[in-house]
């Protein structure tokens, strides 16, 4: 037996505490803060080259430092997954939980043993083989272009739909902008992303409108496998005043204003998760209210009703648009205040859970068929 755990990989993320090579073999492991504040997203790789046939028929996962983690709540809605042979992931049963002395909760499952190569992570991996996946099933519908870097230096990407019209404001299609991964942790966001990027490939009407979309906001983090929520030097999501606090963020800046000059803005979407055991379904920020309500406040609560409406209850949690009072490690403006005070069209941020609405078990198949509902939402008001 010479089990060992591997995470030098894109999106990996561990701290392993130990490993118990024995009869009863179990790694104990945690999340990485990567640098950040907040931590939850893992995913890394158990192998074992020379599995004994002699050892137990399982191994036990045991996960420490719960109540660290941002939303550890109620440990049966913290399910991770697991992919053993490159079969397809599947979600854990809920954990067993024994306490330390001191309170601390230990989180513990187990899973099939000896295998050459177990997968685990917190939620369903996306990264940019995930994404081409989608962009080949959507036969060249979305254009890929390279719009500036990373703070370290990668080149970021968005995707646009190829309909863009600089002409008579009046004449201009209209616009849609997409971001998922400003908290480059948060998969349920792309999962749900690629859902609308499918719903607008496979729609006609489409192509009345101008849809731009930015996969990985946070691509260092997303790479890195960092959680990235309140992440250092500035969380992504409030880097957003003016001037803004991260190169990415600039970048997103100027390219939102080439797309309002060549559409009339709408509606812009921003996909997150929330914390790591919320589990009553999705739900939506609005941007910061005014003193007065305005011509945008009415706008934007027609769009919450008709997202709601096509989510439907499978999917929308109630109340379903909120007001963000959570404390921040930063009070500066999010995409939904600069959206507002730039463009005047609605910005609404979504949370998307990472395990279940309500009784519905999220899969990528889950989260996909809510990203279609949000584009025929979208694609049924004009
Ligand atoms: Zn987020």
């Amino acid at each position: 037996m010479a089990l060992h755990v591997l995470k030098r990989f894109a999106g990996a993320n561990v701290r392993v505490l130990q490993i118990v090579q024995s009869s009863a073999p179990e790694v104990i492991f945690t999340p990485d803060p990567h640098g950040g504040a907040e931590v939850l997203w893992f995913n890394f790789k158990l192998e074992d080259a020379d599995p004994s046939p002699s050892v137990p028929d399982t191994l036990t996962l045991t996960l420490r430092y719960f109540r660290n983690l941002l939303g550890g709540g109620d440990p049966q809605y913290f399910r991770p997954l697991i992919r053993q042979q490159k079969n397809s992931w599947r979600r854990l049963s809920p954990p067993s939980v024994r306490s330390l002395a001191d309170g601390q909760p230990l989180l513990s499952w187990t899973i099939p043993y000896p295998v050459t190569l177990t997968e685990v992570a917190f939620c369903y991996p996306y990264g940019a083989d995930e994404l081409q996946v989608q962009l080949a099933r959507s036969k060249g519908y979305w254009r890929e272009e390279s719009i500036g870097l990373t703070q370290s230096g990668r080149v970021m990407t968005r995707l646009d739909n190829q309909v863009m019209d600089g002409g008579d404001v009046a004449g201009r299609p209209r616009g849609l902008y997409l971001l998922a991964r400003q908290h480059s942790g948060e998969t349920p966001g792309s999962w749900v992303l690629d859902g609308l990027l499918e719903g607008f490939s496979r729609n006609r009407s489409g192509n009345k409108w101008c849809v731009w979309a930015i996969p990985f906001a946070n691509l260092d983090g997303v790479v890195a496998g960092d959680y990235g929520k309140d992440t250092f030097p500035y969380d992504l999501n409030r880097a957003w005043g003016s001037p803004p606090m991260r190169h990415e963020t600039l970048v997103l800046q100027r390219d939102m204003r080439r797309w309002a000059a060549l559409c009339r803005p709408e509606l812009v979407l921003d996909l997150h998760a929330p914390g790591a055991c919320e589990h009553e379904g999705m739900y939506l920020f609005k941007a910061n209210p005014q003193t007065a309500e305005t011509e945008n406040d009415r706008a934007q609560q027609t769009w919450i009703n008709v997202l709601q409406q096509q989510l439907g209850a499978e999917f929308a949690a109630e109340p379903f648009a909120r007001i963000a009072t959570h404390g921040s490690r930063w009070s500066t403006a999010r995409v939904t205040d600069f959206v507002r005070d730039t463009f005047g069209c609605t910005a609404l941020s979504m949370e998307i859970p990472y395990g279940f609405c309500g009784d519905t078990v999220m899969t990528p198949k889950q989260y996909r068929e809510a990203g279609r509902r949000l584009a025929r939402a979208i694609l049924s008001r004009w």
